[in-house]
């Protein structure tokens, strides 16, 4: 089961109301003529003061880092030469449909962003890139609706966990494969042909569009999230949700209210347990916890789901996904997928649990991207959050793990709605 929800308040603007009305819906995807009717596309007197305005309530961006949206677009703009804007819409991570959902439903809002932040930058050429088909089916129609200045190019990209990652982007777009490269340099200081270029987050573009073209209610804008919920017993939702919402109101929106544990971020943010009800959906509180927000995509762990099988099929399949370019994250990714797998099979030794908090604490930031971090944080919060049930595996079988079914990531992968 699979649904679109919004918990905005009576009124506040959102990226999913207009088509959960009905209003703007023809044929699936969004109507260029109404979205020109309601305002879109509309002229940009002062890039300037929409970057302020940006700045004013502190949009952040979507994409899983959460950077300072406005920061983003000056460095960009103060970079010298014509710069690139590109719309990433390929979301890696499987448990995370936002953005696929975004480009398939409005892509009228996602190209208005491209435009704005393209007259804020000074850009010459726009992107969107991307991997799904019906997402690309949708943004050459809305293309074709309302021809766009700057001249905006699709490509398309393979789907895979590292094909969205910011230096991978530049490089499919360029010819190349969709493989992260060292940084710096960072694609705001050379990115597309060499040229200056912002890669951002489809939601992040969207949002930009609502605050031009709904100035008044910029810090609402800017203070809601799509969110992708999912959990054991198959239901999963796409949500709009105010910032600050508790996750405990997430889970029952999609009748996961039962649930014991979350993995947050994605596999970014890692697993929570015991007190995971009373954290809020907020970047910074969820970092404080240990976790991460990223690009908003919420498991959540059912009593007879268990942590170590989900740990054990989440750091599989980041192995699996590893681009092997980096050593440390080929060995290390795949060293702590296999401890994990001896300790869920009840083969770990003594030093299983002590090698794991070794590499969950080294290995962060050691890669080109942020694979090998996500496979640490979620050795980190297992072995944090749930000491006991490691141990138990020591003593008995776990039927849980023996079903897993590591590298091929479908306990995360959420459908489309
Ligand atoms: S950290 Fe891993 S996934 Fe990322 S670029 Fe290096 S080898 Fe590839």
């Amino acid at each position: 089961m699979t649904g679109v929800f919004s918990l905005l308040p009576d009124g506040r603007p959102g990226l999913l109301a207009p088509l959960l009305s009905g209003a703007w819906l023809s044929g699936g995807g969004e109507d260029g003529a109404r979205y020109l009717a309601a305002g879109g596309y509309a002229p940009l007197t002062s890039p300037g003061r929409l970057l302020d305005r940006i700045a004013a309530v502190g949009l952040r961006g979507r994409g899983g880092a959460g950077f300072p949206a406005a920061v983003k677009i000056q460095a960009v703009r103060d970079a010298p030469g014509p710069p690139v804007v590109v719309a990433n819409g390929e979301e890696g991570e499987p448990g995370s449909v936002k953005d696929r959902w975004l480009l398939r439903h409005r892509p009228h809002l996602v190209l208005d962003g491209i435009r704005l932040v393209a007259a804020m930058t000074g850009a010459e050429r726009g992107c969107v890139y991307l991997s799904d088909a019906p997402a690309e089916q949708a943004v050459r129609q809305a293309l074709a609706e309302c021809p766009p200045t700057p001249r905006i190019d699709v490509v398309r990209t393979e789907h895979t966990y590292v094909a969205g990652e910011e230096t991978a982007v530049v490089r499919r777009i360029d010819g190349g494969p969709a493989l992260p490269t060292a940084k710096p340099p960072r694609p705001f200081e050379s990115g597309v042909g060499g040229a200056p270029t912002l890669v951002a987050n489809v939601e992040t573009l969207a949002r930009i569009a609502l605050i031009h073209s709904r100035p008044e209610a910029a810090d609402a804008v800017a203070g809601s999230h799509l969110v992708t919920l999912s959990g054991g017993s198959g239901a999963s939702a796409l949500a709009e949700v105010p910032a600050g919402t508790h996750l405990k109101v997430l889970a029952d929106l999609c009748r996961h209210g039962r649930a014991e544990a979350v993995l947050l971020g994605g596999l970014f943010g890692g697993l929570h347990g015991p007190g995971w009800t009373d954290l809020p959906l907020d970047h910074d509180r969820l970092r404080a916890a240990g976790g991460a927000l990223g690009c908003g995509a919420l498991h959540f762990l059912h009593p007879e789901d268990c942590p170590v099988a989900v740990a054990n099929e989440a750091t599989a399949y980041l192995a699996a996904q590893s681009a092997r370019q980096c050593g440390v994250c080929v060995a290390g990714t795949g060293a702590m997928a296999r401890t994990l797998t001896d300790v869920a099979r009840g083969r770990s030794d003594d030093d299983s649990a002590g090698k794991l908090h070794r590499w969950s604490r080294q290995l962060p930031g050691r890669g080109a991207c942020g694979l090998l971090d996500a496979a640490a944080r979620v050795v980190a919060t297992l072995l944090a959050h749930f000491p006991e049930h490691v141990e138990a595996h020591r003593r008995s079988r776990c039927a849980a793990c023996e079903t897993a079914t590591p590298e091929d990531g479908r306990r995360f992968t959420v459908p489309v709605p």
